[in-house]
C-alpha cells in the first residue's frame, strides 16, 4: 500500500503529450471541474473501498509515513512490528529512546538512521509545541501545520500531507508518484507537473472532503500498482473511458 509514498513516479514511456484544459472551460470537458468526482466514482465502484491507512494509532499511522520513504511497505511491517514489540509506537517513548536503539528497530525499513532522526524530530517537535499531543497539533489550521512539518528535517511534501490526511484528517490530496502518472496520463496537468501543482489541481477540482481524498488517493495508488504502470495496462482500467481523444499513455 503505502509504498506509493515512495514510488519511483517513471513517466510514461509513450509519448502523446496532450495539453492541460483551460481552468475556465467546461465542467463537463476531460480535465474539466466534473471530471475528478467521476474519476472516484468510477474507481470506488469498481475497486470498493481501500481501507486506509492501516495503523492502531495516529502515531502508527505517523511512523509508518515516515517509515515508507523511499520503500515498500511490506519493509515498513516489520519496522512497526519492532516499534510495538518494544513499546514504541508512541511520541513519549520515541523522545526517551535513545537514537542507535531506535534506528536498530527501523532497520528493516532502508536508510534507518535518517528515518529514526527524522521520527526522534517529529517527537521533540511535538513536544516543544504541543505538549506532546497529537490532538492538539491536529486542532491547528492546515496550511499552518503543514507548513510547520515541511519544516523538519526528513519530511517533505508527500509525507507531510500523508500525516496531515491519514492521521489526522485533514482535506489535503497526496501527489504521490501514481497521482501523479495518472493525472499526467489522463491530462489533467501538463506534462512534468511538480507534486505542488498536482496537489493544487486536485484540490481545488475535489470538495475538502478528508473521507473523499482518503478513498481517492488509496484508489489511485491501487490503479497505479496494477494499472497505471511505467507501462500502462489501459484495458480493463475502470479510468480508461476518461482517457482524452487521441491520448497515447
Ligand atoms: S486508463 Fe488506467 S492505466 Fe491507462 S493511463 Fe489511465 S489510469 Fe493509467
Amino acid at each position: 500500500m503505502a509504498d506509493s509514498l515512495s514510488s519511483s513516479g517513471a513517466k510514461p514511456d509513450a509519448a502523446a503529450s496532450p495539453s492541460t484544459p483551460p481552468p475556465g472551460g467546461s465542467p463537463e470537458a476531460p480535465g474539466g471541474r466534473a471530471a475528478l468526482p467521476r474519476y472516484f466514482a468510477a474507481l470506488l465502484a469498481a475497486y470498493g473501498p481501500q481501507h486506509w491507512w492501516p495503523g492502531r494509532s495516529r502515531f502508527e499511522v505517523i511512523a509508518g509515513a515516515i517509515l515508507t520513504q523511499n520503500t515498500s511497505w511490506k519493509n515498513v511491517e516489520p519496522a512497526i512490528r519492532n516499534l510495538r514489540r518494544a513499546g514504541l509506537l508512541s511520541p513519549a517513548a520515541v523522545r526517551r529512546t535513545p537514537l542507535p536503539r531506535l534506528a536498530r528497530l527501523v532497520r528493516p525499513s532502508g536508510t534507518y538512521r535518517q528515518k529514526a532522526r527524522t521520527l526522534k524530530g517529529f517527537a521533540e517537535f511535538l513536544a516543544r509545541h504541543y505538549r506532546g499531543s497529537l490532538t492538539r497539533m491536529f486542532r491547528a489550521p492546515t496550511q499552518e501545520l503543514r507548513e510547520r512539518l515541511l519544516a523538519l528535517r526528513g519530511i517533505g511534501p508527500e509525507t507531510a500531507d500523508a500525516i496531515l490526511l491519514y492521521a489526522g484528517r485533514h482535506p489535503v490530496f497526496v501527489a504521490d508518484a501514481y497521482a501523479r502518472r495518472m493525472a499526467e496520463r489522463h491530462a489533467l496537468v501538463p506534462r512534468g507537473a511538480g507534486y505542488e501543482q498536482v496537489r493544487g489541481r486536485f484540490e481545488s477540482l475535489l470538495p475538502p472532503d478528508h473521507a473523499l481524498l482518503n478513498e481517492f488517493h488509496a484508489l489511485i495508488v491501487h490503479v497505479g500498482k496494477d494499472f497505471c504502470r511505467p507501462v500502462p495496462r489501459c484495458a480493463g482500467c475502470a479510468l480508461a473511458c476518461f482517457l482524452p481523444a487521441g491520448a497515447r499513455p
